[in-house]
């Protein structure tokens, strides 16, 4: 199964992907941890998006597509894939449309999952204190949600058209957002 988790940072999609793709065995692709890797490796990628990741703002799209092309394209997602933190624009969901048709496959299922803004800024804040992620500051943290409802909220209509979309209440306890999504899961058909 080809699932997508989309939702504001702080919703939960880190914690959830992690649980799905270890109930499932599949991988879970994030965006972001693949970024954080470039940057901590020193690697010429990291350190070109570094002042953007820190601020807070999108990468530019190029960049993220042939990034994801890249890691699509290894052996481990032939059974499936949990997609987390990408596609965050239309440019990237379109092209995330033609890759999935180039190599036949296509997204099952795509979760989104919903709290509202203070709940995310909430919890993101409380990260900043936990793990002191360079873009968890108030104003890095204020960009994001606010890219998130400009580049990233409107791709939910773009894949509601196609009736592939079920949302989730975020705004619960980590095993209670599970439970509710393993059924979207069964119910979609994507898991036995
Ligand atoms: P995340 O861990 O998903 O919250 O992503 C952290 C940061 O990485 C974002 O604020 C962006 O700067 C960058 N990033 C991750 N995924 C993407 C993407 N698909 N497009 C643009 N920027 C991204």
């Amino acid at each position: 199964m080809n699932v997508l988790l989309l939702g504001p940072q702080g919703a939960g999609k880190g914690t959830q992907a992690k649980r799905i793709a270890a109930e499932y065995g599949l991988p879970h692709i994030a965006t972001g941890d693949i970024l954080r890797r470039a940057m901590a490796d020193g690697t010429p990628l990291g350190r070109k998006v570094k002042p953007i990741y820190d601020s807070g703002g999108l990468v530019p799209d190029d960049l993220m597509i042939e990034l994801i092309r890249a890691r699509l394209s290894e052996p481990d997602t032939e059974h499936g894939f949990i997609l987390d933190g990408f596609p965050r624009t239309f440019v990237q969901a379109e092209a995330l449309d033609t890759m999935l048709r180039e190599i036949d496959k296509q997204l099952d299922l795509v979760l989104e999952l919903q709290v509202p803004d203070e709940v995310a800024a909430e919890r993101l804040t409380k990260r900043a204190t936990l793990e002191g992620r360079p873009d968890d500051t108030p104003e890095a943290i204020r960009r994001r949600l606010e890219l998130y409802h400009e580049e990233t909220e409107p791709l939910v209509e773009y894949y509601r058209s196609r009736g592939n979309v079920v949302g989730i209440h975020g705004d619960r306890s980590e095993n209670e957002v599970f439970a509710e999504i393993q059924q979207a899961l069964e119910q979609a058909g994507a898991v036995a």
